[in-house]
């Protein structure tokens, strides 16, 4: 059982990995700050009493650990599938035009409803986006401008390209600044859910059509996109933070929680919380030498 535990602390201190339990064949520096440990685990079992160890030992170190199979899609993905709300982009895009339209509480109230599990999705983004009636459809335009990308997000994308990576955002939020993204980014996919506009043009409706992306349907167009290039899925990896990520991050090979809530850290197979990300591709097993000849 051939693991790689990809170590990113914030101090150079490393913990005991040998009394942990942690078998290391051989240690790879990618830089001053992440190191990578092959490891070889006499069964299912050690791998998952290790596994177990990793909140405390990350908590307790200051930084992410993750152990993934050594197997032939590591340093070898073909796909990675973002999210854009707090993944791509470090905001929420439902939450800006909430107070574009002045609606912000009725929103955070249907947003506390979903996260207390007392409606689906599907009936938040409907009610969330019933409260949009009526304002102007130029809305998506007029947020161009304070979106901010999250700091690595173009320098991961054109590292990936470079690597040759189908790219793809798949978002619960909406298609014209998923579009967006997609082109400021050298994307090859963007999808997310429509709001419809009235006949005239002007305003929205307060009505969402078509197919409305939440978990499962992320997860079906990863698959899609992966068939659509002759992929494996296990060669993708999906990336995001919310707990509707995760069943994407189970039909790719591989998932990182970007810093996600909670809930999502502990279900993801993979934890990446620093401000960059760039550091995926330590993830993904490209030294900080590598890193920068891919960007050159
Ligand atoms: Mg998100």
């Amino acid at each position: 059982m051939d693991y790689t535990c990809t170590v990113l602390f914030r101090t150079s201190q490393q913990p005991d990995w040998a009394a942990l339990g942690l078998p290391i064949a051989r240690t790879t520096a990618l830089s001053d700050r992440c190191y990578t440990h092959d490891v070889t685990f006499a069964d299912d079992a050690a791998v998952a009493a290790f596994r177990a160890q990793i909140p405390e030992l990350s908590a307790a170190y200051g930084g992410d650990i993750c152990l993934q199979a050594r197997n032939d899609t590591y340093r070898n993905k073909k796909l990675v599938v973002f999210d854009m709300d707090s993944t791509l982009i470090q905001q929420e895009v439902i939450d800006m035009i909430a107070a574009y339209a002045d609606v912000e509480d009725k929103v955070s109230a249907i947003t506390e409803l979903a996260m207390n599990g007392k409606i689906d999705f599907n009936e938040s983004l409907r009610r969330r986006a019933s409260l949009l009636a009526g304002i102007p459809a130029t809305v998506f335009e007029s947020l161009k401008p304070d979106i901010r990308f999250t700091p690595g997000a173009h320098e991961l994308c054109r590292a990936l390209k470079k690597l040759g990576c189908t790219l793809a955002v798949v978002s619960g939020g909406f298609v014209p600044l998923a579009r967006w993204v997609k082109a400021e980014l050298g994307l090859d996919y963007a999808y997310a859910n429509t709001l419809e506009i009235s006949p005239d043009g002007t305003v929205l409706t307060g009505q969402v059509v078509g197919d409305i992306v939440n978990a499962d349907r992320k997860a079906q167009l990863l698959r899609q996109i992966a068939a659509e290039n002759g992929l494996s899925p296990e060669h993708a990896v999906a990336i995001g933070d919310g707990a509707n990520d995760l069943v994407m991050m189970a039909a790719a090979g591989f998932g990182v929680a970007f810093n996600a809530k909670p809930i999502v850290q502990q279900k993801a197979p993979a934890r990446l919380n620093t401000p960059t990300l760039l550091d995926v591709l330590y993830i993904l097993g490209y030294s900080a030498d590598e890193q920068r000849a891919l960007l050159a």
